[in-house]
């Protein structure tokens, strides 16, 4: 049991790219969380909602600075550019860490259960530094999104990255952790994997996902795949080692295949083989293909870790005693 002479103060951090339908819908959900859980003294009376605006072409930001204008409760900050959903949650959790005793991360959109949050705070008091929101079922997702997500989940822990099956991005992470994880400088974030990897203690609460509220996802396929490519590329570097064992495999085969081929020439049974010369040159190339895109895969990756630009840039804050020229 944590020794606490006062409730937490709370900021909860919600990434935002034109999310114009769903806000007016989400953020009194937000509003009303944050009042109950305050008038139930198990946060602070400074405790607020910061929305973090990720570049969005749309009204999102108006919305923001109005519904900051209208309530002390909320705060927002506007990146100079869509920088997508990771660096964005970076920026708002690098923002709200010198300001909080924790902070809870959750998509703007509704599909996460807010009223966990509740309990993520109660199991923060009962000593966790980090608390993970898990899906426990992934009934309302389309079987193609809980086919492609679980795939992704297994595939990442078979390549020796250490995540927490069936949770994104909704957790609740104590300024104390955040502190320490802003010296992991990187700029390939996969902050689901990354969290862990800051230790203390942590533990995690089960919710149902529900769908969208409004608007619709960023997350295409395509997406999709490129997360689970950097996910995998940023944590682990075994896909390399299985390169090479893959390498070593076919050399030890092709040795052998040389040995008999120069057997096969002194007996003199020797035939035209066109057809298993065109298989073993295709599948050699193949392989050699997709090694190296394995390979050109992290030496991009250090390509833009060498080069270590800034990960976000902040415009606009709604607070004008916070804004960047003082
Ligand atoms: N998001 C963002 N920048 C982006 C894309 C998404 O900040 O470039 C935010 C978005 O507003 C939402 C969260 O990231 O709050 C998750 O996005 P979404 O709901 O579209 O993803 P899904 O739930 O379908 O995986
Ligand atoms: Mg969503």
């Amino acid at each position: 049991m944590r020794n606490t002479m006062h409730s937490p103060c709370l900021y909860i951090v919600i990434p935002c790219y034109n999310e114009e339908e769903v806000l007016p819908v989400t953020l009194p959900m937000f509003k009303k969380q944050l009042a109950d859980m305050q008038a139930d003294g198990l946060i602070s009376e400074k405790s607020k909602i910061l929305l973090v605006n990720d570049g969005s072409k749309d009204k999102t930001w108006d919305l923001i600075r109005t519904a900051a204008k209208e309530n002390s409760n909320v705060d927002g900050i506007s990146l100079s550019r869509n920088r997508g959903h990771q660096n964005a949650l970076l920026a708002g959790l690098m923002e709200a860490k010198d300001k909080c005793d924790i902070t809870i991360s959750i998509d703007a959109d509704g599909q996460d259960d807010i009223s966990v949050m509740t309990d993520m705070v109660k199991s923060y008091l009962n000593g966790a530094e980090v608390v993970y929101g898990v899906r426990s079922s992934r009934k309302k997702d389309t079987f193609f999104k809980r086919f492609t997500a679980e795939s992704f989940y297994k595939l990442l822990s078979a390549m020796g990255a250490e995540i927490v099956f069936n949770h994104a991005d909704y957790r609740l992470v104590s300024s104390r952790v955040l502190k320490e994880f802003s010296s992991f400088k990187e700029v390939n974030l996969f902050l689901r994997g990354l969290i862990p990897l800051v230790g203390f203690n942590s533990s995690s609460v089960f919710y149902e996902r529900h769908e969208r509220l409004a608007g619709k996802s960023h997350y295409p396929f395509t997406k999709m795949l490129s997360l689970a490519i950097d996910g995998i590329t940023s944590l682990s570097t075994k896909p390399l080692r299985l390169v090479f064992i893959i390498g070593l495999t076919v050399s030890i085969l092709s040795f052998i295949g040389i040995i008999w081929a120069i057997i096969m020439v002194i007996l003199g049974t020797t035939v035209a083989g066109w057809a298993s010369t065109v298989c073993v040159v295709c599948f050699i190339g193949g392989i050699q293909m997709v090694c190296l895109g394995v390979i050109g895969e992290y030496v991009g990756k250090t390509y833009l870790e060498v080069k270590a630009r800034p990960r976000f840039i902040i415009s606009e804050r709604t607070k004008d005693n916070s804004n960047n020229l003082g």
